[in-house]
């Protein structure tokens, strides 16, 4: 049985495989994109990674891979499906026979198997909830974002549109509107959802414009964004604004489907663990944007890799698990 299956290899998983590997635990990482680095790959620069300023998104994913790979962690090339505490899958076994002992640990269930594990750290990440209209994806990485914290300096002297209403999107147009020339902030009712300070800071910026009972309906562009198409839900009126970039902030949702019913969630599918990243389920820990915290960031998500291996040697010295 291994010490513990990893669930994912962005800056979390990945984190979390070299901490394991050096603290000499079984470890096996499952990733189920062919290439490791998450949500990294698809950034076009980090510069807020300590000691590798400007970084290429890919190239900082290829670096923490290359590092897990020179200790020698082991990965494997699958989707997990499901988790089964061990006891229960082989419960329903001895229904039919009695022949299996007691035991004790988690059943990763993947396309390409199925790995025991004594305990699980579950890095599945989260993803930017997206709107779905034309040219979102195509100009993804060229001038729509999903993280102004991570793009804002991108923008710095430009003109950028801001779609959401609640505290993120608050947030972002509070933070581009210090770097940018104009920042449009676009939302779909007639008044935001986000804290009432976010909300008077907003208003009180003057370079910010609020569209109210807006929708972006498609987005154009040559190579990079050049203009959001807009509709007014009220009177169906459709106009053209010129933007360098656009902002989606209209949501994130955790990969946290597979641990359902296994632990644990908040409201928006969280999984609710501590700095320890232990979830309620003892042998299950949650690291990285998964995880119900405040920022989420490559170096939170590192931190969490971390920590989470830590919690998993102490809980391994506690826990008499049965092979
Ligand atoms: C466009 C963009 C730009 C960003 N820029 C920055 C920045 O400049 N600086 C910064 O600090 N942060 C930035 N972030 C945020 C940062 O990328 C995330 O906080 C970080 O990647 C989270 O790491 P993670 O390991 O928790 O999850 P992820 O990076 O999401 O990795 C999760 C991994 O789990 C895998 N996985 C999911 N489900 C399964 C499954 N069932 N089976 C097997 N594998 C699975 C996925 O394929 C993925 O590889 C940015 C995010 C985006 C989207």
């Amino acid at each position: 049985m291994l010490d513990v299956v990893i669930i994912g290899s962005g800056p979390a998983g990945l984190s979390a495989a070299i901490y394991a590997k050096r603290a000499g635990l079984e470890a096996v990482t499952v990733e189920k994109n062919p290439m490791s680095g998450g949500q990294v790959l698809n950034t076009y620069e980090v510069d807020n990674y300590p000691g590798l300023p400007e970084i290429n998104g890919f190239d900082l994913g290829m670096k923490f891979r290359e590092h897990a790979d020179k200790l020698g962690c082991e990965f494997k090339t699958a989707s997990v499906l499901g988790i089964k505490k061990k006891q229960e899958a082989e419960a329903e076994l001895r229904a039919a026979s009695d022949a299996v002992e007691e035991e004790s640990g988690f059943l990763v269930e993947t396309d390409e198997g199925v790995l025991h594990t004594k305990t699980v750290i579950a890095a599945m990440g989260a993803g930017h909830a997206k709107l779905n209209i034309p040219g979102e994806e195509e100009f993804a990485g060229a001038g729509v974002s999903y993280c102004a914290t991570c793009d804002g300096a991108f923008f710095r002297n430009k003109v950028t549109a801001v779609i959401g209403g609640g505290d993120v999107a608050a947030e972002d147009a509070i933070f581009l509107a210090r770097a940018c020339e104009k920042v449009y902030l676009i939302h779909r009712r007639d008044e935001l959802r986000a804290a009432k300070i976010l909300q008077e800071e907003v208003m009180s910026l003057p370079n910010v414009e609020i569209l109210w009972d807006a929708t972006a309906e498609e987005i154009k562009g040559k190579e990079q964004v050049e203009t959001v198409v807009l509709k007014n839900v009220k009177s169906g009126e459709i106009r053209n604004l010129d933007v360098d970039g656009v902002f989606i902030a209209v949501g994130i949702i955790p990969d946290s489907e597979i641990l359902k019913g296994i632990v644990s969630c908040d409201e928006k599918g969280y999984v609710i663990a501590g700095e320890d990243c232990a979830s309620d389920m003892p042998g299950i820990f949650a690291a990285g944007d998964i995880r119900g915290k405040k920022l989420r960031q490559i170096i939170t998500a590192a931190a969490d890799g971390a920590n989470a291996v830590t919690a998993v040697q102490e809980y391994l010295l506690r826990s008499k698990i049965t092979k």
